[in-house]
């Protein structure tokens, strides 16, 4: 179905790669050769930082958090800040997009968050059309938090609001109050923070379709400048996964997923946003430019435990264990280093690009599956099907091909 959460782009994840060298997987990122290319040539254009620390686990969720270690958070602070002096001969050029998430990066106190923008001012060039965002836990948002934010540079807000329904919050074992959602824009929008992402959750077991429309309309209602919303995935070694297998609840059937999807079309259709990605949708001129780095395949570079990057064709991403990061440095232990070959970064270039609205340019793709007829034949096969079409020199997914995305995008690569 659309809308996997593992899409999401801090957490996006290369397919069908090729490693580096096997077997000699360079320790620390000091070990990768973009260390000594010239930093012009990196063409970075963002960063992404992971902030680990959250109050509780909720159960569907994969993403590297740790409950509270509120007496490693100074700690943390510290160790990014190393981290971040480390990079910072990469960046030569103002980024265009600087994301922090995690994680609840709004668990970190004001006076920590003082000293973190102290190092990221230092290591990351900005200037005023660089978007600065960061994800927010409702239940964290306070005042003196979001004016300390906005005094950093903070300049857009992404809230893991999810549900607004206490019972789709409890089905999910997500600790906030649905009300502190309403109550955390209007806080962030008077520190100066207009431009307030909220994130959704569809496919909840026990949603109703009816239910599903309460939660649109209970975002709408906020008057964001922009909504992500992403059916319900049940990832391996989550409490949601093992409570499925236990029999503890009825999934979602694929009807009412679909059902959901197509009313969020219509409905953020109406209410004046423009679908840019499968599962994201703007106000106009307020796409989020860290999603379309990611989507373009653009370069971003990670800083703490877990976080991703894409640099000059490496993936990289730093170690999933706080010990280990607060352990090695300057720059920290890496893992999961790939270098696509030419049929890698096509598959990623079309894994990526098919989930944008723009679709992918006709010529891109002519090149891109010259060599590749077993490509072609399924983009050939979907474009007779209905499931892709030409438009405005590109090649998209139909509304119908939206709906069963991921399984033509998996076939492809
Ligand atoms: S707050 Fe976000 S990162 Fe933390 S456990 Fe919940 S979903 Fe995961």
């Amino acid at each position: 179905m659309p809308g996997d959460p593992r899409t999401r782009p801090d957490m996006t994840e290369p397919h069908s790669l090729t490693m580096l060298t096997p077997g000699s997987t360079p320790r620390t990122a000091d070990d990768l050769d973009v260390m000594t290319m010239p930093a012009d040539a990196l063409a970075l254009r963002g960063a992404y930082l992971h902030v680990p620390f959250c109050f509780h686990k909720c159960h569907y969720c994969d993403f590297y958090s740790i409950v509270d270690n509120r007496d490693r958070q100074d700690a943390f602070v510290d160790r990014m800040t190393i981290e971040l002096d480390a990079a910072a001969d990469r960046f030569t050029r103002p980024l265009e997009s600087i994301f922090v998430g995690g994680g609840t990066p709004t668990l970190l106190p004001p006076e920590r968050w003082r000293r973190l923008f102290e190092a990221i001012h230092r290591a990351l060039p900005r200037d005023d059309r660089t978007e600065f965002s960061i994800e927010a836990n409702p239940e964290t948002v306070t005042d003196d938090l979001a004016r300390t934010l906005a005094a950093g540079g903070v300049n857009r807000a992404s809230i893991g609001a999810q549900s607004f329904d206490p019972r789709h919050l409890k089905t999910l074992e997500r600790w906030h109050d649905p009300d502190n959602v309403g109550r955390s824009v209007r806080i962030l929008r008077d520190a100066g923070i207009t431009n307030v992402n909220i994130d959704l959750i569809f496919a909840i077991p026990g949603q109703t379709l009816a239910e599903w429309q309460f939660e649109l309309d209970a975002a709408l209602a906020l008057d964001p400048t922009h909504l992500s919303c992403y059916g319900l995935t049940y990832e391996p070694n989550t409490a949601m996964t093992a409570r499925l297998r236990a029999g503890r609840f009825e999934p979602a059937s694929e009807d009412l997923e679909a059902a959901m999807y197509e009313m969020t079309l219509d409905r953020l259709a109406d209410a004046g946003f423009e679908q840019y990605e499968i599962s994201n949708w703007a106000r106009p001129g307020r796409t989020c430019r860290h999603n379309l780095l990611y989507w373009r395949n653009e370069h971003w570079w990670p800083f703490g435990p877990a976080a991703a990057g894409h640099v000059a064709g490496r993936r990289w991403r730093n170690v999933p264990r706080l010990g280990d990061y607060l352990d090695v440095g300057p720059l920290p232990p890496i893992t999961d280093v790939e270098h696509l070959d030419r049929r890698g970064r096509v598959g990623e270039q079309l894994m990526l690009g098919f989930r944008l609205r723009e679709g992918i340019a006709e010529s891109s793709l002519h090149e891109w599956l010259a060599d590749a007829p077993d490509r072609r034949a399924t983009v050939d096969g979907a474009l007779r099907d209905g499931l892709l079409e030409r438009h405005d020199g590109a090649v998209r997914f139909t509304r119908r091909g939206m709906l069963v995305a991921d399984s033509v995008l998996s076939d492809l690569v």
